[in-house]
């Protein structure tokens, strides 16, 4: 051997930086994967903060990708209660609410910032891994899933941290789930947190009449679709906007507008041609825009004032629903 460590490339701007956080450097951890399949002869040195050290040091994966993802579910698990608040919670009402005491007020003052750190470090993607400039290979982030602006490791994970925000029963959320499929995560907490009842029998019936209501939907989907058309439109025409923090990208509305989908019944139909669409792109691509476009459609309808005169594309829906 002729190093005891190798070393990831660290980029000028990241000097400093924790490769699973994005917090300031405190120590590298030297990473020898366990069970060592691929025979790694050395370990590989990576920048960590404080925190992510101490993490590293519990835990005995056989990958870096792997030993990053429980890297994050520590930290969700930890910063549980902070990243609850950006659920429960808008900036705005933050605000405006009227918490009195003292620690309420504290609260009231650090609970946002609390908030906002904790999700930039689950969601902070590090850079990409090279040793001597060569990528370092199978790392994979293709399991990962975001749900309202927050990034989980997995879809179970996902699923886990989500029934505890939303007070559902896990099992039951992810029944749901897995009826609905993995990209209607938004519609399978709202069912589930409307529905969870208090039996198995309750729950079982409400499992049930979803799959009743699912198959209704996909008998409708054909005719609907055939019956509206869609318009040929620039995207350079489209203006992207943030609904409620979450980002509304030009790609998704240029999808809507040019298949003819302009409200939540017909994205939910056109769900699976949206989702083949962009998956290419990468099931991160696909989820966010598709929130996204979601968000937009529910404030479009909720709110026909805002979307008849406020909302920038609206001469582009005036169009195509002429
Ligand atoms: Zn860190």
């Amino acid at each position: 051997m002729t190093t005891a460590y190798q070393s990831i490339d660290v980029p000028f701007e990241f000097r400093h930086t924790c490769w699973f956080c994005g917090e300031p450097y405190f120590e590298s951890y030297a990473f020898m994967p366990s069970p060592n399949y691929e025979h790694q002869a050395a370990p590989v040195l990576l920048p960590c903060c404080e925190e992510c050290y101490g993490f590293c040091r519990t835990i005995k994966v056989s990958g870096l990708d792997l030993l990053r993802d429980k890297v994050k579910e520590k930290l969700h698990r930890k910063y549980e209660k902070h990243l609850q608040i950006g659920a429960n919670w808008t900036q705005e009402e933050l605000a405006a609410s009227e918490f009195e005491g003292k620690a309420l007020e504290g609260f009231k003052e650090s609970a946002w910032t609390m908030f906002e750190i904790a999700k930039e470090r689950v969601n902070y993607a590090g850079w990409p891994l090279t040793i001597d400039g060569l990528p370092i290979a199978g790392l994979t982030s293709r399991f990962q899933i975001e749900f309202d602006g927050i990034v989980y490791t997995s879809l179970a994970h996902a699923i886990e941290q989500l029934a505890k925000t939303y007070v559902i029963p896990q099992p039951y959320l992810e029944q749901v789930v897995e009826v609905v499929g993995r990209q209607r995560l938004g519609y399978a907490i709202r069912f589930a947190k409307t529905t969870y009842g208090y039996s198995d029998e309750e729950r079982a019936a409400s499992i049930v009449s979803l799959k009743n209501l699912l198959a209704e939907e996909s008998e409708l989907a054909p005719q609907n679709a055939a019956s509206t058309g869609g318009m040929v439109v620039d995207l350079a025409e489209i203006q992207s906007l943030i609904i409620a923090r979450i980002q509304v990208m030009p790609q998704a509305i240029h999808w809507a507008l040019t298949h003819g989908v302009t409200t939540l019944h017909q994205l939910a139909e056109q769900e699976e041609a949206f989702f083949e669409y962009f998956m290419p792109e990468s099931e991160l691509v696909a989820f966010t825009y598709f929130n996204g476009l979601q968000v937009y459609f529910e404030k479009r309808e909720n709110e026909p004032e805002w979307a008849a005169s406020q909302d920038p594309n609206r001469a582009l829906f005036a169009r195509l629903t002429d």
